[in-house]
Formats: structure tokens, sequence, C-alpha cells
């Protein structure tokens, strides 16, 4: 008797689960939508940027290393703008530091890679893109211009 009111029990449970909506998503095939403050993968705008290194002095990890020099009218340049992304905490004080709103985070989460080196990247217009899996090589990856749905999230963030 008890052990088919245990079964009942179970079922019951069973059906009960089987009803519920499931919490999960097919991720790739489905993308859930995140918080406009999501603190996901970086975007930077060299045209915004004064080459203050407030980014750069914000960050705890020493991820960041900024690039500049004067120009004939004695104002700063930027010349470069580095990350190694593989000490990146994704605390986001970089982004809060930078009142240009030249460094923003969007809500890219594809952020692995299988060999450490593409994670030191030098930033360029446009969207800091993902490594691709399975990529591998030293050097700099020279970010482009991400896809329409990527740019238009980033843009959420960016007050214009
Ligand atoms: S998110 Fe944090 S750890 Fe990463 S670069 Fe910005 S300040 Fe540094
Ligand atoms: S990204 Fe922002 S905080 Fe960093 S150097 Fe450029 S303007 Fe300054």
């Amino acid at each position: 008797m008890a052990h088919g009111r245990g079964a009942l029990r179970g079922l019951r449970v069973t059906l009960g689960v089987m009803l519920k909506r499931p919490i999960t998503v097919e991720y790739p095939f489905k993308k859930l939508k995140f918080s406009p403050i999501y603190r996901g993968g970086f975007c930077f705008y060299p045209a915004r940027c004064v080459g203050c290194k407030l980014c750069q002095n914000a960050c705890p990890n020493r991820v960041i290393t900024v690039r500049t020099e004067r120009g004939e009218d004695k104002k700063l340049r930027l010349v470069g703008y580095e990350m190694d992304l593989q000490y990146c905490l994704y605390c986001g004080f970089c982004v809060e530091a930078c009142n240009k709103n030249a460094l923003v985070m969007t809500d890219q989460i594809n952020l692995t890679c299988y060999d450490r080196s593409v994670l030191r990247v030098e930033l360029a217009e446009g969207f800091l893109p993902a490594p691709s899996p399975g990529a591998t090589g030293g050097g700099k990856a020279v970010a482009v211009k991400g896809p329409a749905g990527r740019e238009e999230s980033a843009q959420r963030k960016v007050a214009e």
C-alpha cells in the first residue's frame, strides 16, 4: 500500500514538472533577452576617446593599455587601445570611469576560445569580436564591426 502511495506521489511530481513552463532556453538556437545593463563583451568608439586613461587606471587587473601621443597642438591623441581579456573580470569599472561613452559593454555572451593568446586584442572602431571557437595563434585580433543585432544592443547603452 505504502509502495503504491509512493508511486502516486512520484507520478504527481512528474506530471507537475511536465506541465510547468521550462525556465531554460535552447541556446544557441534561442537566446534570452538580457538586461540593458548586462556586462558582456566590449564595444569601443575610438572617435569618442580622448586618451585620458581613466579606464586604464580604474581597472583592478591592468587589462587595459591606452597609448597616446601629443600632437603639434599639444593635445593628446589616441594611438592604440589594447585589452588583455584573459584577465578581465567584467566588473565594468572601466566603463563606469569613461565619461565619454567611448567604451561600453554589450549583451554579447559568446566569449570563449581555446587559445588565450587571442584574448589580447587591439581595439578598433566598433565591436570587439568574440574569439572564434577553436581560434589559435597569437598576435592581435583587430576588432571589426559586429552584426547589426549586436550593434543595436550596444547602442541602447550609449547615451548619445
Ligand atoms: S571590466 Fe573590470 S577587469 Fe575588465 S577591463 Fe574593465 S575594469 Fe578591468
Ligand atoms: S575609453 Fe574613455 S576613459 Fe578610456 S581613455 Fe578613452 S575616453 Fe578616457
